[in-house]
């Protein structure tokens, strides 16, 4: 683990292994923390963040570009490693690694513009003066599914507005995590501006940065499920929280759409990832008129896709991460087709030559799928794609919105007035139109609803590290 500048065993001296999940093989083993480690590493970033915070935005802009450059340097080590402990195709893997990287230079960039105010105060000897001051100490959970670019999209504005981390990665992909702290290491951050700790009891750590005084932010991208606990346990000192949790995106077809477009933008947005992404299309709803016609392509489209070992050439759908996460997708599958629902393509586990023990799903297609299926209320979070349809703009506007998340949401229409009338009814953070995929540096990621709180990009997402200060001057 990275605490204070430094490498470091568990107190306990306790391991854990990491697995490939396309293999089952052990590709590494990494420290256990327990609370004790968390504790210091929260002490090492406490007694970073003063002069961390102090320093001018140049010089913390400077550090945090010499980190970019070390990565984009790194691309093909850090790629390699993350397909091999997440599974995904090694393509996305850089794609990943570059899209992360560029929060580092995006917000290094922005540093230079946290302003503060002037306000016209009510007395002619006084003056109001707010200051934008960074949270403090920030304890950072990731989860496994983008183990890289959740890291720096994290850190980046946190170093940016002047914050100290540490950081917890998900227990199946820590290997990304421990890559970054190397060249956090060699582009030489002062030590315990960032610090890493690695642990099988995340509930222990998460307690440590609940409890502990010093740490005054939790930002974490997971379950809405731990999201909850973590924020109910943050209110007892009234921590600050950012939140980015699940979801269940609707992705609606109207019938003036680009066929073509909206089928390729089904097959990024499903089934990037494995269908393991938070803002994955969940629920396809295809107008009735055009249902045939589309179901026919998609259909196409979902058989030519190629599933194995992310980092084999022409892979498109790498494994699921882990046992449990193939048994939720299996359990939506026969839930639905239990309940009438037809399987087009898919449905079944890959077994055989070139899957060995890894959780290969078959890319799957559902039709004649009901609102009363669970794969229309929670989040599959699969290669598993469930086409509804519908008839008019009103009655998929409320069934979009039927849901307690609200995180991204995906139209396809050639129609000017029926893409304003859609965005602005959906009740999500995000919107994509004619688009499959979000997540870039300068915009504001985030959801609705059960689907979080606060903004990860833009200048918003740096406003969760900042707090304001209002001076009253009196002149004398
Ligand atoms: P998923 O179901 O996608 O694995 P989780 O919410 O369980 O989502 O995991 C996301 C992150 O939250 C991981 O880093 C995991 O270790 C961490 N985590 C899980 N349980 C807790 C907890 N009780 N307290 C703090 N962090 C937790």
């Amino acid at each position: 683990m990275y605490i204070g500048g430094e490498w470091r065993e568990a107190v306990s001296g306790r391991r854990f292994e990491v697995t490939n999940p396309a293999t089952g093989e052990v590709i590494a083993t990494v420290p256990d923390a327990g609370r004790e480690d968390a504790r210091a590493a929260i002490e090492a970033a406490h007694a970073a963040f003063g002069e961390w915070s102090s320093l001018p935005a140049h010089v913390r802009a400077r550090y945090m570009r010499r980190l970019y450059d070390l990565i984009v340097q790194n691309v093909d080590r850090l790629a390699r490693v993350l397909t091999e402990e997440n599974g995904k195709p090694l393509a996305e893997a850089k794609g990943e690694v570059f899209n992360g990287a560029e929060y580092l230079n995006w917000y290094a960039e922005e540093t230079r513009r946290i302003y503060g105010e002037t306000i016209p105060s009510s007395s002619r000897r006084t003056r109001i003066w707010v200051l934008r001051q960074p949270v403090g100490v920030v304890g950072a959970i990731t989860p496994w599914n983008f183990p890289s670019s959740m890291v720096t999209r994290k850190i980046a504005p946190a170093l940016a507005a002047g914050c100290t981390v540490v950081l917890k990665p998900a227990e199946q992909t820590p290997l990304s995590a421990l890559l970054i702290a190397e060249l956090i290491h060699e582009a030489g951050l002062p030590a315990g501006v960032v610090n890493v700790v690695t642990t099988l009891d995340p509930a222990a750590v998460g307690q440590e940065f609940l409890e502990n005084r010093l740490v005054r932010k939790i930002s974490f991208t997971g379950s809405t499920e731990v999201g909850k606990h973590l924020m109910q346990g943050a209110a007892a000192q009234m921590k600050r929280v950012s939140m980015e949790l699940g979801g269940n995106a609707p992705f609606i077809v109207f019938e003036d759409a680009d066929l073509d477009a909206a089928v390729q933008g089904v097959v990024i947005s499903k089934f990037r990832n494995a269908g393991q992404t938070c803002i994955c299309a969940n629920r396809i709803y295809v107008q009735e008129s055009i249902a045939p016609a589309f179901t026919e392509r998609l259909v196409e489209a979902v058989r030519g896709l190629r599933v194995g070992h992310g980092l084999e050439e022409g892979i498109n759908v790498g494994p699921l991460i882990d046992e449990a996460a193939y048994v939720k997708v299996e359990g939506h599958v026969s839930d639905a087709r239990g309940k009438g629902a037809r399987v087009l393509t898919g449905g079944h586990r890959l077994t055989g030559p070139g899957f060995d023990r890894g959780f290969f799903y078959a890319p799957t297609l559902l039709d004649q799928v009901s609102d009363e299926m669970r794969i229309v209320h929670e989040e599959t979070f699969g290669p598993v794609a469930p086409i509804l349809t519908f008839r008019t703009e009103e009655e998929v506007i409320r069934r979009a919105n039927d849901t307690n998340y609200g995180l991204a949401a995906y139209i396809f229409t050639r129609n000017l007035g029926r893409t304003v009338r859609v965005s602005e009814a959906l009740e999500y953070g995000m919107v994509a139109v004619n688009d499959s995929l979000l997540a870039v540096p300068q915009a504001p990621f985030g959801g609705v609803k059960e689907s979080g709180l606060g903004r990860e990009g833009g200048h918003h997402g740096l406003d969760d590290y900042l707090e304001y200060k209002y001076l009253s001057v009196v002149l004398d």
